[in-house]
């Protein structure tokens, strides 16, 4: 078990980054244990490991122990859209969100797309999702959900019966199994958010192509009576499965 409390590279000199810039510490001292085999970096190598995995946990070696540590806290900011580049556009404002995910809830900077119509309403809502994050409210969100999350709690669901609470209960453990009292209660917005996922899946399943009136998302759509009802298959549907010269048929046969 102690193989993985250290690593005798923690204080040397980072091997894998560019060494130009003097005034960048370059000292090996963080290593994450969720890349499979990755090895111990320093802090500008494991900001950029993570650009696209920017949920991990690392682990820094303090001198004497391995503490977690949030990549947030280590420095890393989510770029919304561009593949994770920083928007050309976008300025230095940052705004900080509560992400819900598969490995914890944790508060992020984010620095949003501020090209094309970025000021319209929903606009925001659109780039997160587009993004994989599920905005908990369509207007000013302060709180995500990943699609990872909401798709692993719909099968829990389904296969253990866990509820909302327990999941969110879960989350505040696993991000910190201390102090889980520190980490934010999102249980009701990830209630609402399940709830809105499942509503627009089914729309989509249904064949909606987009509850998108002039608005903006707007869930609020209006749907018309019976028209998410599914139709029993074994029930004769005129012009689905019955015959289209059905009405000459003797009245008795019919
Ligand atoms: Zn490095
Ligand atoms: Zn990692
Ligand atoms: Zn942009």
């Amino acid at each position: 078990m102690y193989e993985r409390e250290y690593d005798s590279r923690f204080g040397s000199v980072c091997p894998r980054c560019d060494k130009s810039d003097p005034s960048v510490d370059h000292t090996v001292r963080y290593k994450c244990f969720e890349c499979f085999q990755a090895p111990p970096l320093c802090k500008p190598c494991i900001l950029d490991a993570h650009k696209h995995a920017p949920f991990h946990d690392v682990h820094e070696w303090t001198g004497s122990y391995l503490r977690k540590v949030s990549l947030s806290s280590v420095g890393l900011v989510i770029c919304l859209g561009h593949d994770e580049e920083k928007c050309p556009s976008a300025g230095d404002a940052r705004m900080k969100m509560t992400i819900v995910h598969g490995g914890g809830i944790r508060e992020m900077e984010i620095v949003q797309c501020t090209c094309g119509d970025s000021q319209a309403k929903g606009s925001l809502a659109l780039r997160l999702w587009r993004s994989g994050l599920f905005p908990a409210t369509f207007i000013r969100p302060g709180t995500v959900i990943s699609a990872g999350a909401l798709s692993d709690f719909h099968l829990l669901t389904q296969t253990a019966k866990v509820n909302a609470t327990a999941f969110c209960t879960f989350l505040r453990r696993k991000t910190d199994y201390w102090a889980q009292d520190t980490v934010k209660n999102r249980a009701r917005e990830f209630f609402m958010s399940f709830r809105m996922y499942c509503y627009l899946n089914n729309l989509k399943s249904n064949g909606f192509d987009a509850p998108r009136p002039a608005s903006g998302v707007d869930p609020g759509y209006e749907l018309s009576p019976g028209s998410m009802a599914v139709l029993c298959p074994a029930c004769p549907q005129p012009s689905i499965n019955m015959s289209p010269n059905w009405r000459e048929r003797d009245e008795a046969l019919r």
